[in-house]
């Protein structure tokens, strides 16, 4: 990182309630100061925003506009507060129905949860988790974006900044890019210590199709490849500095996930919830969200690649092989 960057950049650590740790936020000071993402809505992770900044020399009042990464509220909880104090709020528009959070969109989240959760065969016992994501967002309020940033798009106020679009983790993902330095500000998408979730989101027209997570996920690795930043940022955790050996493992790990899934309808043909019950074993009955959505997304990945067909029956979809013979070939 060049002196000038380092003197522009500076990171802030923010405390959460979640089990994933504290957050990675960031002040970019550009011909316009910029937080890139907020911390969640509690007094703990406003007092530790507050108190860093005060360290470099400025206070909450200076922050003219906030960007965000994504909607986890880990990530925009504080961005409501910020919007009525006057601070601009850019983001993807995938982010508004969750800053918005109607009741309209809440309850077309928990119809569409509910037809996963059935489809995917998961007992009445789990049912409850569904609207797990309602007490999530109780660590933010409501708000709206002021200014929509697509792919490609130069991060207004920041020059050199450009919006690179990074869905998986959340359809709204994206990460900021400054090329002359080679840094890469990446939220969720990459994370160092651990693999970030492919979470399942309805999709945004009624009655299209559901995006498929992981294959995003899986592209959006790929474009970060081909982009080669020299050092990553991320929303949790150390920084990456070899972002191409990061990559690779994690495209391999997760190749070989779906290598084990493939072998287990091999044997007999699956629901979800039953493959999740075999790929993750005990954890899933505390974490059945996150667990249902990683299976769902290595499902998909298997089907995309023609290895595996869905079968509806009854209310449930059931996995099976595809391939024939050349089935003991596939290398996943
Ligand atoms: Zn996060």
């Amino acid at each position: 990182m060049t002196v000038t960057m380092a003197n522009k950049l500076l990171p802030i650590t923010v405390p959460t309630p979640f089990k994933v740790g504290p957050v990675n936020c960031f002040l970019i000071k550009g011909e316009v100061i910029t937080l890139v993402d907020t911390g969640p809505r509690t007094a703990e992770a406003e007092e530790a925003l507050v108190s860093q900044l005060r360290e470099y020399g400025l206070s909450l009042e200076d922050v003219e506009q906030i960007v965000l990464t994504h909607h986890h509220p880990d990530h925009m909880g504080l961005a409501g507060q910020m919007s009525k104090a006057g601070k601009k709020v850019l983001g993807h528009w995938k982010n508004d129905r969750w800053l918005e959070m109607t009741d309209a969109f809440l309850e077309d989240h928990e119809s569409f949860m509910k037809i996963i959760y059935s489809e995917a065969g998961v007992p009445e016992e789990y049912l409850k988790h569904v609207n797990d994501v309602e007490g999530y967002l109780s660590f933010a309020d409501r708000t709206t974006c002021d200014v929509h940033l697509l792919d490609g798009d130069a991060v207004p106020g920041c020059s050199g900044w450009t919006v690179i679009e990074t869905p998986g983790h959340a359809q709204s993902h994206i990460s900021l890019y400054h090329e002359s330095s080679g840094i890469m500000i990446a939220g969720d998408h990459l994370i160092k210590n651990i693999s970030s979730n492919p979470i399942l989101e309805p999709p945004y027209v009624k009655g299209a199709d559901r995006p498929r997570p992981l294959l995003q996920q899986r592209d959006s690795y790929k474009k970060t490849l081909e982009i080669k930043p020299s050092f990553v940022y991320t929303g949790h955790g150390e920084p990456i500095d070899n972002i191409e050996d990061l990559i690779k493992e994690r495209l391999i790990q997760q190749e070989a996930r779906a290598k084990k899934v493939a072998m287990m309808i091999k044997e007999e043909p699956m629901t979800a919830f039953e493959v999740c019950q075999k790929l993750f074993p005990g954890i899933y009955k505390k974490e059945i969200g996150l667990t249902l959505s990683e299976t769902i997304g290595q499902l998909d990945y298997l089907e995309s690649e023609g290895v595996i067909a869905r079968k509806k029956q009854q209310e449930n979809i059931l996995y099976t092989q595809r391939l024939g013979e050349s089935y003991e070939e596939y290398e996943g």
